[in-house]
């Protein structure tokens, strides 16, 4: 299965009411749901480009409607023990934190508190059908990565070191070295520790003159099915990433002129590798930023969706266009749908259970 690349045109906040809008969702099929973007050429208005994309939403789609369609379907796979990754892409001011985190309202709920919503009722009803046989349990972690530097937000800023938790990889995955891991047992518990952390992330914000827009967000929800001594542990992650604006053309005081770079640096490399990829290279630059290394596109097993935010101002038109060319390349990725492996906390006994033996296949065929 590829990468999906699904994006969502956000509507016009009250103070643009005025203002031109130059982006549409259209279907490529009439009648078929949109899934195509259209906007002028700014090099010549008269001519239209169009991408294409899995799905398009424009800007009448509820919270509710684009995680039905997009995030819900894919629950059933987490509980067979494949990873979700969910990543929002766009300039800052086009709506990923808005379509990730959401507002607090129940309508406006963003994609991760329904997922979490999702995994505590399905978790629910796997106890239920299995006689409480199987257990579920949910942890979290949440970190930044700001200036190429992972911070733990579950620890309080006072207790980080500027320097950072280090990356390593096992079985093929990459691992943030010492993460805090919380157990979160429902809804309450969750919604506690998200608002919690998302405090921190702002606190570090004046610490280290940090805005949200400038920090890659990753939230990983682990969960754990265990029957009997088996156990079976896949995760899911939502991450809310920096502004992809070119920041060259913003205008950055010298204070930010270390931010800009290593922000440019990570989706500069994220495009990179999504450019090597589609190309069948070899190499793919993953490591030269903590970000990709992380995302580790068309690397990491399971499923992943890409969200590509967008306004549809024409401030917004040049910013616009290069994060349409870098997301519509992305679609190109195929992703490996391998299942987490059952693991065992004593030796399986002969008569165990057998659901470990899973085909690997080719990166590439
Ligand atoms: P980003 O995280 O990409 O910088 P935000 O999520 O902060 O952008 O969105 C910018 C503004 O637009 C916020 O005020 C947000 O509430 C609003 N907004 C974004 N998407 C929507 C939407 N789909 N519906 C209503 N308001 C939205
Ligand atoms: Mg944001």
């Amino acid at each position: 299965m590829s990468v999906q690349v699904v994006a969502r045109i956000r509507p016009l906040l009250d103070k643009e009411l005025d203002k031109d809008t130059i982006v549409r969702a259209e279907p490529s099929v009439e009648g078929q749901p949109a899934n195509l973007v259209r906007i002028p050429n700014p090099k010549n208005e008269a001519e239209e480009f169009s991408f294409a994309f899995n799905s398009v939403y424009d800007m009448a789609t509820s919270q509710e409607e684009l995680y039905a369609t997009e995030v819900a379907p894919h629950l059933k796979s987490l509980f067979k023990g494949l990873d979700v990754t969910i990543f929002a892409y766009g300039v800052t001011g086009t709506g990923k934190t808005h379509t990730m985190r959401g507002g607090l309202k129940l309508a406006e709920r963003g994609v991760i508190p329904r997922l979490l919503s999702g995994i505590y009722r399905r978790g629910k009803k796997i106890r239920k059908d299995t006689n409480e046989e199987t257990q579920v349990t949910v942890t979290l972690s949440y970190y930044e990565i700001y200036n190429d530097k992972v911070y733990d937000l579950f620890e309080i800023p006072e207790k980080r070191t500027l320097a950072g938790l280090r990356l390593c990889e096992k079985d093929g995955k990459t691992i943030v070295v010492n993460l805090s891991e919380r157990p979160c047992a429902d809804l309450k518990d969750f919604e506690k520790l998200y608002i919690e952390a998302n405090n921190n992330r702002s606190t570090a914000g004046t610490k280290l003159n940090a805005e949200s827009s400038r920090s890659h967000a990753v939230l990983m929800v682990k969960v754990i099915q265990t029957t009997g001594d088996s156990c079976l542990t896949s995760t899911a992650s939502a991450i809310d990433l920096a502004g992809s604006e070119d920041n060259r053309r913003t205008e950055n005081g010298k204070e930010r002129m270390v931010e800009s770079a290593s922000i440019n640096k990570s989706l500069f490399v994220l495009s990179q590798c999504i450019d090597a990829i589609g190309r069948g290279d070899k190499r793919i630059p993953y490591r030269e930023s903590k970000m990709t290394r992380i995302l580790s596109l068309g690397q990491n097993n399971g499923i992943t969706i890409m969200i590509l935010n967008l306004a549809p101002l024409r401030s917004y038109h040049l910013d616009t266009l290069s994060s349409l060319n870098v997301s519509s390349r992305a679609k190109r990725i195929e992703v490996r749908e391998i299942e987490n492996e059952v693991v065992f906390t004593q030796p399986p006994r002969k008569t165990g259970l057998s659901g470990t033996s899973i085909s690997r296949q080719p990166l590439r065929p």
